[in-house]
């Protein structure tokens, strides 16, 4: 059996007890890992002086996966994001985070199953802010006199053929891969028309290298009510950084919530798996919150490493206890605990081998 090196970021809030379920779910999935585990987020800051040490970032390139819990952002002010500083340092500029609904979940509509590709690198995300009251502000403010507010703090929005390029190009390459029938670009092109404008303009460019995948273009104001009132009209959805993150919480509302949403970051060598949720703080040391949002990223990590076989009895399992709603964590309407939720994933691959006879 292959072994795969992982470099393991177990993040903080409730970040290390959903990564020791996801540990515990992938062994038994009878995937052989060696974890490399790496410190990132405010107990590296406190350890090393910096959120995110170096060490962290060679085990990711070395490794070239890794598996993430979440990292805790100070709000306003202290450290920046280590989970933006991560995706831009190793450049993992395509987010993937797949919406689909499992049965026995309760949602409002019935067959959700889309795919939000985020971009990651650019944007509102590109972390060019100025202070309010500091000297570039000023300085835009006076260049831009009576259409910047007095005492504005600015940031900038960087939009580049580029990098939309290619995370058009991975929307488009996913859908064929997938064998997905239609791509919508999601911007807001009729007011930010140089950037957002920009946006839309690349990606014609390449849906019209890919005829046999459909095309459309949306404003994301109208995107977010189409996805509420009817999201079954959607497929793949590709967004820039900013519209790409608030869309992936809603979609993840369609499909049961944060709890079982999941997601990976590409980079042209180098693939970071994480839920889409946060650290969830106050239920930290809990062992409560849901586990399944990072088991499913694990098993887009089998995936990544084409344990196909491995991947789909995780997979199947999750949809068990879904569908079984026996064992479930507070947010889908259950007491279960974070490790009763792990176990029961790994009960279900235990029945499943006695059935199957293996
Ligand atoms: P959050 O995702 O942590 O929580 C939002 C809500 O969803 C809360 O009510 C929370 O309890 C619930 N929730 C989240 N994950 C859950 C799970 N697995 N099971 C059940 N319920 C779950 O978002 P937030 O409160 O806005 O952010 C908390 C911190 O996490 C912030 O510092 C934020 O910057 C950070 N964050 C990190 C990441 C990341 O690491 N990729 C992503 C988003 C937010």
């Amino acid at each position: 059996m292959k072994t795969h090196k992982v470099t393991l970021i177990p993040g903080d809030g409730t970040g290390p007890e959903i990564v020791e379920a996801v540990k515990k779910v992938v062994a038994a999935a009878g995937v052989s890992i060696e974890w490399e585990t790496v410190d990132a987020g405010a107990d590296a800051m406190e350890k090393y002086g910096t959120p995110l040490p170096l060490q962290a970032l060679e085990s990711v390139r070395r490794n070239k996966v890794a598996l993430k819990g979440p990292i805790t952002t100070p709000v306003g002010t202290g450290f920046r994001s280590v989970n933006v500083a991560l995706r831009k340092e190793l450049d993992l500029y395509a987010c993937l985070r797949p919406c689909k609904l499992y049965p026995g979940i309760k949602a409002p509509h019935d067959g959700v199953d889309l795919v939000v590709v985020r971009e990651n690198t650019e944007d509102l995300y590109a972390g060019i802010e100025y202070a309010a009251g500091s000297p570039d502000a000023e300085a835009l403010i006076a260049k831009h006199k009576g259409k910047i507010h007095p005492g504005a703090a600015i940031s900038i929005k960087p939009i580049s053929p580029s990098a939309t390029q290619r995370i058009v190009k991975f929307a488009f390459d996913y859908a064929l891969k997938h064998n997905r029938k239609k791509v919508t670009a999601v911007a807001k092109a009729n007011i930010m028309k140089f950037t957002d404008g920009l946006f839309f303009e690349v990606a014609r460019k390449v849906a019209s290298r890919h005829p046999q995948i459909e095309y459309e273009e949306r404003l994301v104001d109208n995107m977010c009510m189409q996805l509420v009132v009817k999201p079954r009209l959607y497929d793949v959805l590709v967004l820039p950084n900013l519209y790409g993150d608030i869309i992936s919480d809603l979609c993840a509302g369609l499909v049961g919530g944060l709890g079982v949403a999941p997601g990976g970051n590409f980079g042209d060598d180098i693939a970071l798996f994480e839920a889409v949720h946060g650290s969830a703080p106050k239920y930290k040391g809990m062992n409560k919150v849901n586990p399944i949002a990072l088991v499913l990223s694990g098993v887009m990590m089998l995936e990544h490493f084409k344990e196909t076989e491995a991947a789909s009895r995780l997979e199947n399992a999750v949809a068990a206890v879904l569908a079984e709603g026996k064992t479930l964590t507070y947010d889908l309407g259950g007491s279960a605990s974070t490790l009763a939720v792990a176990d029961a994933i790994i009960e279900k691959m235990q029945d499943c081998k006695i059935v199957d006879g293996r």
